[in-house]
């Protein structure tokens, strides 16, 4: 048997990230990952780190994202200096393009309240009309009407934010254990023991962050995480000369000069196909934002399932029946690694979350049936 402080179930961004925080805080982490059969949104995602639209309703859920965002430049700078892996991460900004009248209506009015939910903790936004947008990004359709604007919001090669929280976490002494699927395990509190790579794998912690696994996970540890797939597809230009100086929702511009544009919202259970009338709706609504883009070859193209729960809210819990027991769940990885790795992994290792946590436990689902 190999004893461990911890183990970390899923090597996907949301694991990884909360293992490079264990470790960092001293704990020896095994994390345990089932491989490239797995469906892996950290391998298909967009790439921003994007506070603008999240929490509205939410107030609890607009703080935790706007504490990763600030977290953000951190651990960009702690793992670029560690591992040489340059994230590119531009956090300067970033804007929401509307399309007609009725899209500005609906965008203020979400605006407006986000503010009113933000509270003493503040929110700052600003509405800017077709003319501002056209001085600020060349090529401007005339079909964009306006768009909305925060300073929290950037983007990021999330490929290369992978790639660096697994260097950074094999650099501090992390066990990486792939190809293993967990599928039983000897739960007790404060005593978990799961097989992989060959052998029995022990430690008084473990978190689940299996993404889409997490769902058949979560019961065996007295856990519930209700995740489902969302399909998103994306797209992916020629590279062409660098013109905004900032990302946009769903268009964005990476460091090399390729354009990716993206990502629908489709509920097709655990199809990953592409869609060619999906394609088309995403690359119309880029060409009526920027005509020009009609020009660009499309390079690639991509498919990949989004880790949803029912609410869309993260769901961050420890297990009652088996203390020790964590999970992690949510669709916004790449945003909130910030605070996977430098707020929710030092709670872990504390031994307990966050009050501030409590409402997204999966208990928020445990509605009771009315008579
Ligand atoms: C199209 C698209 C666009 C997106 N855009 C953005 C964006 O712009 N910004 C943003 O913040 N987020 C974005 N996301 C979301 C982001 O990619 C995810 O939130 C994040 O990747 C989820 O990471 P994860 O580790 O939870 O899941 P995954 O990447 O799915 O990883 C889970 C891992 O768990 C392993 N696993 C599963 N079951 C088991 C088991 N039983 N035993 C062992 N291992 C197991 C798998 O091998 C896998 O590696 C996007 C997602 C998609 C699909």
């Amino acid at each position: 048997m190999r004893r461990f402080d911890a183990i970390v179930i899923g090597g996907g961004l949301v694991g990884t990230a909360i293992s490079y925080g264990l470790s960092r805080a001293g704990l020896a982490v095994a994390l345990i990952d089932e491989g490239d059969v797995a469906y892996r949104a950290s391998r298909g995602n967009f790439g921003l780190v994007w506070v603008q639209t999240k929490g509205l309703g939410a107030p609890h859920y607009q703080r935790w994202t706007r504490r990763s965002a600030e977290t953000w430049p951190s651990l960009a700078a702690e793992l670029e200096e560690r591992t040489g892996v340059a994230l590119g991460l531009q956090q300067g900004g970033g804007l929401q393009l509307c399309l007609g009248d009725e899209e500005v209506d609906r965008r203020t009015a979400m605006m407006q309240q986000m503010q009113r939910e933000a509270g003493n903790f503040g929110f700052e936004y600003r509405m800017l009309d077709h003319d501002e947008l056209a001085a600020m990004l060349p090529g401007l359709g005339a079909a964009v009407s306006g768009a909305s604007w925060t300073p929290y919001d950037g983007h990021v090669n999330s490929l290369q934010l992978f790639h660096a929280l697994h260097k950074g976490f094999a650099a501090r002494g992390g066990t990486y254990l792939p190809r293993s699927t967990v599928t039983e395990a000897h739960v007790a509190p404060g005593d978990f023991r799961v097989q992989a790579g060959g052998d029995e794998i022990a430690a008084p912690k473990i978190v689940l962050a299996a993404g889409l696994g997490n769902a058949e996970l979560a019961p065996l540890f007295g856990l519930s995480a209700p995740v489902r797939p969302q399909r998103g597809q994306v797209l992916v230009t020629e590279r062409t000369t660098r013109v905004w100086p900032l990302p946009i929702g769903s268009i964005r511009q990476t460091p090399e000069g390729t354009i990716m544009l993206g990502s629908s919202e489709e509920e097709v259970g655990f199809d990953t196909s592409q869609k060619p009338e999906v394609m088309q709706q995403i690359a119309r609504r880029a060409v009526q934002s920027f005509p020009w883009l009609a020009e660009l070859q499309i390079v690639r193209a991509w498919a990949a399932l989004r880790v949803m729960p029912p609410d869309g809210l993260p769901i961050y819990d420890e297990s009652e029946r088996f203390p020790g027991a964590f999970t992690a769940n949510c669709h916004s990885g790449v945003t909130l690694a910030g605070a996977h790795a430098n707020l929710f992994a030092p709670m872990v290792a504390a031994g307990a979350l966050d009050p501030a946590l409590a409402p997204f436990s999966a208990r928020r689902f445990d509605v009771p049936q009315a008579a």
